[in-house]
């Protein structure tokens, strides 16, 4: 039988938190062996937050090896650099004369960065149909994701049904995976963990660092247990084992914070051990890019011509 599609991606735009690796990246290694996972380094999405070519390089090699550390194994899976795929680019034009302006702007992205009074660069407003591009090139099936993205999935499918409908059936519907425990992983001050909040937790953090961040954890005594602390310690161990642990503890935050650390940096230390062995490689990383990209730019290419000769353009 035919194994299943899935992508998903990741902005080269700093080392990876707690919420990107459960929200995303440990589902793509748990799946590997029974789907086709495709592993995107989302670099034309970061373009609008790292616009100086030495960093987009750097953060772009780095969540190379990031991929590889935390399981994620070339041989089995496709990983790929967005930019090298044109076609990714060249299908949000088509798909931008299908949707229009009042559409993007109900995206949730779009109205924060409007509510907050940003400058808004074209490139964020059309975000979700670049996004939607991404997923539709590949026939993808399944994109596993955080709950910030649901609403771009919705957008990859009102996208795909609009072209579908308008010229023939041509795009496949992708579905989300959300797993309901990890949707939304807290940051250390209780808000959504986020590289833009300033609350995240490193993957790769020096073991120092995680315990600077744990102990730093917004803490409430009101309740039966600092909840902050719980939310996050949750994703490490089961309620069944960290009940006991919490009673034994209560009032005792700071030694809970300690325990929290202590799982924490026990839980990333192979993969941590895994990143020295692969960063520096640069032979590594240009291979496995550059596998990817012929194994996406096959893909990518048949289904292009695909859509160009239903637009009529070939
Ligand atoms: P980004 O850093 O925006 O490229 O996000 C990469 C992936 O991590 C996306 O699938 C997000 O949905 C997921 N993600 C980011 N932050 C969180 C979070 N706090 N909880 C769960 N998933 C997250």
């Amino acid at each position: 039988m035919q194994k299943k599609r899935l992508l998903s991606g990741i902005k080269p735009t700093g080392s990876p938190h707690i919420g990107n690796y459960f929200g995303m990246m440990k589902q793509l290694v748990d799946m590997q062996g029974d789907y086709e996972v495709f592993a995107m380094v989302a670099d034309y999405h970061a373009l609008n937050t790292i616009q100086n070519a030495d960093e987009m390089q750097k953060l772009t090699k780095e969540i190379v090896i990031d991929y590889l550390a935390v399981g994620l194994d070339p041989k089995k899976i496709t990983l790929f650099k967005q930019s090298d795929i044109t076609e990714h680019t060249e299908l949000t034009w088509i798909f931008d004369n299908l949707v229009t302006v009042p559409f993007l702007q109900r995206a949730h992205a779009f109205k924060d960065a409007e509510a907050k009074g940003k400058e808004i660069s074209v490139g964020v407003f059309n975000y979700p149909v670049l996004m939607a591009a991404d997923i539709l090139l590949y026939d993808t099936d399944v994109v596993p994701v955080g709950s910030d993205q649901k609403q771009h999935i919705e957008y990859t499918r009102d996208i795909a049904q609009k072209f579908n409908n308008v010229f023939e059936e041509t795009f496949k519907l992708p579905t989300e995976k959300i797993i309901e425990s990890v949707a939304t992983v807290q940051g250390i001050d209780g808000r959504k963990m986020s590289k833009s909040y300033n609350n995240t937790i490193g993957i790769f953090d020096t073991d120092e660092e995680i315990k600077k961040k744990v102990m730093s954890i917004v803490t409430d005594s009101s309740g039966e247990l600092p909840q902050n602390v719980y939310n996050i310690h949750k994703l490490f161990r089961n309620e069944s084992e960290l009940k006991p642990i919490y009673e034994n503890l209560k009032g005792k935050y700071k030694d809970i914070k300690e325990k929290l650390a202590e799982d924490i940096i026990n839980y990333f230390t192979p993969m941590k051990e895994r990143r020295e062995k692969f960063a520096n490689n640069e032979r590594l990383i240009k291979k496995v890019l550059k596998n990817g990209a012929k194994t996406a730019s096959r893909i990518a290419k048949a289904k292009m011509d695909d859509v160009k000769t239903k637009i009529g353009v070939i």
